[in-house]
């Protein structure tokens, strides 16, 4: 039986190797794209929603290779419990990307917990906005073999390495957190209905 320091170790070492094994093993244009999409955005005079979907492309080319490596599947959705931070432009993007609107709420850092509750925007174990979900979601995988350190009940019993971009990273906070004064909330405090009926079948979702 392994105590929790000895399982500490062991997936911390789990979670190293892979990220040293993904970028060792990652092609040149993607790690490009990682490098330049900062300088992209920064220089490009589109719209924030344009540079939003930018953005949100490139976090998908790289996080499909990364996704060879991780357990993540569709259907496997302990992620979609946690709490989802969103950006104010990113509310602003599914208001009208999707027609919804959010609550009469001011955006502001979560106080309340939503760990262990369902994303409002989850149906049955599936997102019904998986085209146009938040940036946060996008880029959460877990590096291990199984999805076992994802339940919420477990999941914050050891540090956990995120895979992570630093100039993607640097891109989002560029339009979600421009000088440090980006607004932010839990998903479901701003859009605590999800998608009616009417609307998964209008979007396809
Ligand atoms: S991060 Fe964990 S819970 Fe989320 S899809 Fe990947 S394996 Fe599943
Ligand atoms: S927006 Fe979609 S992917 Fe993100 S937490 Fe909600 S259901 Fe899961």
């Amino acid at each position: 039986m392994n105590t929790d320091a000895e399982l500490a170790v062991k997936k911390s070492d789990t979670e190293q190797a892979l990220v040293s094994k993904i970028q060792r093993e990652m092609p040149s244009h993607l790690q490009l794209k990682a490098e330049t999409i900062l300088s992209q955005i920064k220089g490009s005079r589109a719209t924030p929603f344009e540079k939003l979907d930018v953005l949100y492309q490139c976090v998908d080319e790289l996080y499909a290779f990364v996704g060879k490596y991780v357990p993540c599947a569709v259907g496997c959705c302990h992620c979609c419990h946690y709490e989802i931070t969103i950006s104010e432009l990113e509310i602003d993007y599914l208001e009208q990307k999707l027609a919804v609107k959010r609550r009469n709420l001011p955006v502001t850092s979560n106080s309340v917990t939503t760990h262990g509750l369902p994303c409002s925007f989850l149906v049955g174990s599936v997102c019904s906005i998986y085209s146009q979900r938040p940036f946060m979601c996008r880029q959460c995988v877990t590096l291990d073999t199984t999805s076992r350190w994802c339940q919420v009940d477990v999941c914050n019993k050891f540090n956990q390495i995120m895979f992570s971009f630093k100039n993607v990273k640097r891109a989002y906070a560029f339009l979600a957190d421009p000088g440090g004064r980006g607004k932010f909330a839990d998903i479901r405090h701003v859009f605590p209905f999800g998608l009616s009926e009417s609307q998964r079948i209008t979007e396809g979702n």
